[in-house]
C-alpha cells in the first residue's frame, strides 16, 4: 500500500483519521491536495502491510482507492492511473485523439517578430504558441530574453491569435510574473533537476512541460514529474528534446524509444521536441513524422519568420512555409496511428 486516494467529498476528519491510521501502524503521509482528489502517500516500509491492513484502509470513508506501487515515482506510474492523463488548456486537450503542435521561436525578439510568427503558425494549424521570455543560454554573453517585456507580447499574440502560449521558468521568483501571462510553464532539459524550481510549479495551478535533461534518464525524469505532482499540481507533460551521446552530426540524440517507453511507464502525456532533439533544420520534419508514428501526443517545433537573423537557435527554425508543408504532410501519419492533427 503506498497511496491512499480520497476523492473531492472526503472531509478534513476523513484525512486526518487516515492519517492517524498510518501513524498507529509507524507510517507517514504525504498529503497532496489537488482540485478534484486528495493523494495520501505512504511514507516508510509499506511492505508490512498486510491485505487486512490494506482493505481496513480501503473501507475507511472518503477513500476511493488503495494502491500498492513498487516504482520509486508512484503518482506519475501507470500503475497508479491506468487510464491516460488528459490535460485541457483553454479547451484544447493534450493526451487526447487530437495532436496539438506548439509552435513558435525560441525566444520571443520583439513584437512585430512574433506577432508574424503567431499568425503564420497560426494558420498553419499550430494550436499553442511557444516563445521564451527567459532564455537558459550557455554563454552569459548571450541574449538572456526579455523578461516581463517578451511575456506581455505573447500575451497580446494570444489576443491576437487566440493561440494558448506556452513559455519557460528559469527561476522561482519569476513564477508570479510568468504565471500571470502563461497558459502552459516550461521547464527546460538543463533545470529538469532543480528540485526548489520543481516543487514551486507544483504548487500553480498551471500545466507544466517538463523537459527532459540533457543526460537523464527516463526514471530521473519520472522522478522530477513526481516532485511536481507531489505538490498537488497533476497537469504534467514530460517533453523529449534529446539527449547528450557521442555523436555529433546532430545537436542532440532525440530519443524517441522514450516515446513508447513513457507509455508503459507513465499515463502522463508526453510531447516530442524534434527541434531541440536534432538542431538542424533539415532534419526536424522527418522526426517529427516519426515522433507522431511513435505515438507522441503533441509537438513542439521552433519557427522562424527570418531564422538567418534569429537571436537563437536559428539553425533549428523551419520557415513558415516549411512548417505549413510539415503541417500538411504530418496529417496522415497521424491518421495511419488512430490519431488526427
Ligand atoms: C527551448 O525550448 O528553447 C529550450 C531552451 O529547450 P531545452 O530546455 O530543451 O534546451
Ligand atoms: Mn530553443
Amino acid at each position: 500500500m503506498d497511496i491512499i486516494v480520497l476523492g473531492s467529498e472526503a472531509t478534513e476528519e476523513d484525512i486526518r483519521h487516515i492519517v492517524k491510521k498510518l501513524e498507529g501502524r509507524g507510517l507517514k503521509a504525504h498529503i497532496s491536495t489537488g482540485t478534484e482528489r486528495t493523494i495520501i502517500g505512504v511514507i516508510g516500509d509499506t511492505s508490512k502491510v498486510t491485505e487486512e491492513e490494506e482493505d481496513s484502509f480501503r473501507a475507511a470513508s472518503g477513500v476511493e482507492n488503495v494502491v500498492r506501487i513498487v516504482k520509486p515515482f508512484k503518482l506519475a506510474s501507470r500503475e497508479f492511473r491506468k487510464e491516460d492523463t488528459v490535460i485541457s488548456v483553454r479547451g484544447i486537450a493534450i493526451g487526447g485523439r487530437r495532436i496539438p503542435v506548439m509552435a513558435g521561436p525560441c525566444a520571443v525578439e520583439n513584437k512585430t517578430i512574433l506577432t508574424g510568427i503567431a499568425e503564420k503558425v497560426s494558420a498553419a494549424g499550430a494550436l499553442f504558441l511557444r516563445g521564451g521570455a527567459f532564455k537558459p543560454r550557455t554563454s552569459p554573453y548571450a541574449f538572456q530574453g526579455l523578461g516581463e517585456e517578451g511575456l506581455r507580447y505573447l500575451a497580446e499574440a494570444r489576443e491576437k491569435t487566440g493561440l494558448p502560449i506556452i513559455t519557460e521558468i528559469m527561476d522561482p521568483r519569476d513564477m508570479d510574473v510568468i504565471t500571470k501571462y502563461t497558459d502552459i510553464i516550461q521547464i527546460g532539459a538543463r533545470n529538469m533537476q532543480n528540485f526548489r524550481l520543481l516543487l514551486e510549479v507544483g504548487t500553480s495551478d498551471k500545466p507544466v512541460l517538463l523537459k527532459r535533461g540533457l543526460s537523464s534518464t527516463i526514471q530521473e525524469w519520472l522522478m522530477s514529474a513526481e516532485y511536481i505532482l507531489s505538490r498537488g499540481n497533476h497537469n504534467v507533460m514530460l517533453c523529449e528534446r534529446g539527449i547528450r551521446t557521442f555523436e555529433t552530426a546532430t545537436r542532440n540524440t532525440l530519443d524517441l524509444s522514450a516515446v513508447p517507453v513513457l507509455k508503459q511507464l507513465t499515463h502522463l502525456p508526453v510531447v516530442v521536441d524534434p527541434s531541440h532533439g536534432v538542431g538542424k533544420r533539415d532534419l526536424v520534419a522527418p522526426m517529427a513524422k516519426a515522433a507522431v508514428a511513435a505515438g507522441a501526443d503533441a509537438l513542439i517545433i521552433e519557427v522562424h519568420t527570418n531564422p538567418e537573423e534569429a537571436m537563437s537557435d536559428g539553425d533549428q527554425s523551419l520557415k513558415p512555409d516549411q512548417f505549413d508543408r510539415l503541417m500538411k504532410e504530418l496529417k496522415p501519419i497521424a491518421a495511419a496511428v488512430g490519431r488526427e492533427i
